[in-house]
């Protein structure tokens, strides 16, 4: 699943395509990723509405129209890009989502497992108000980091997971973060020493960083709007390398376990 940098990779493509267009009229096929809003509804107040601000908060990409906000949360499967009408064809078959722009292109939503979401509303806050902070804002500091951890009383590996503790971190980032803090992915949160806080702070601005730099990581279904795929995955010393040596260490064999229904990977010779 797409998480923060392939997220923001995606919105930061869109944006010099989106801002300022107006959005004419949209097509859909796929009602359910609009719920509870009909699909009449959405069409109708959507329509002529123009794009000032491309952005993302936590996993969402955020479009700020000149009444409303338009989110859409990409989960599995889901991508966006951009196509000029004449260029447009029905190959893809999995667009569920058409947004006609008025410079004769279209943005798409295209989701070949259907589980995306998108959503319309004036009310951002009800919709992303009860999310964690940002972990790449200045305002997420050492002492945020540690302030919030110290009301939990959980394993690291969910509590990274969490989007209510800390927002637009999934399995992936988790699992890398965690090994370059060099700390378990059970270990319990209210255990961790100052250096541990800020060496977990740093692990995760930089992989976030570092998978914004290299537009994502493309191991699913993950492609850039541009139809690239990104090349965090080349930067990966734990997710999904169980059964290899360890990088970091050079002693251990990266193993994987299941945790919360997730499977997590890590080095049991450097993460204690
Ligand atoms: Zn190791």
């Amino acid at each position: 699943m797409p998480e923060l940098p392939e997220v923001e990779t995606v919105a930061r493509e869109l944006r010099p395509h989106l801002v300022g267009r107006t959005i004419q009229s949209v097509w859909l096929d796929w009602p359910r990723a609009l719920e509870p809003m009909l699909p009449e509804d959405f069409q109708n107040r959507i329509a002529g509405q123009k794009v000032e601000l491309v952005g993302r908060r936590a996993k969402y990409v955020l479009v700020k129209l000149n009444a409303d906000w338009l989110l859409i949360h990409l989960k599995m499967s889901g991508r966006l890009y951009i196509v000029a009408n004449e260029a447009a064809t029905d190959s893809d078959r999995w667009v569920h989502f058409n947004f006609q722009l008025d410079n004769a292109h279209q943005l798409r939503f295209s989701d070949s497992r259907k589980f995306g979401r998108v959503i319309l509303t004036n009310d951002l806050k009800a919709v992303v108000g009860h999310l964690g902070p940002e972990p790449l804002d200045e305002s997420f500091t050492v002492d945020i980091l540690k302030e919030r951890l110290s009301h939990r009383k959980t394993s690291l590996k969910p509590l990274l997971l969490n989007q209510e503790f800390i927002a637009g971190i999934g399995n992936i980032y988790a699992d890398e973060a965690l090994h370059r803090a060099h700390l378990h992915p059970l270990r319990r949160s209210d255990s961790l020493t100052e250096n541990d806080i800020s060496s977990l702070h740093e692990a995760i601005r930089w992989v976030l960083n570092k998978g914004i730099e290299r537009s994502g990581a493309s191991i699913g279904w993950y492609r850039q709007p541009n139809g690239e795929k990104g090349t965090m995955q080349d930067e990966f010393l734990a997710y999904g390398r169980a059964g290899h040596p360890c990088q970091t260490c050079g002693q251990g064999t990266i193993e994987r376990i299941v945790v919360g229904q997730r499977s997590t990977h890590f080095c049991p010779q450097c993460q204690r």
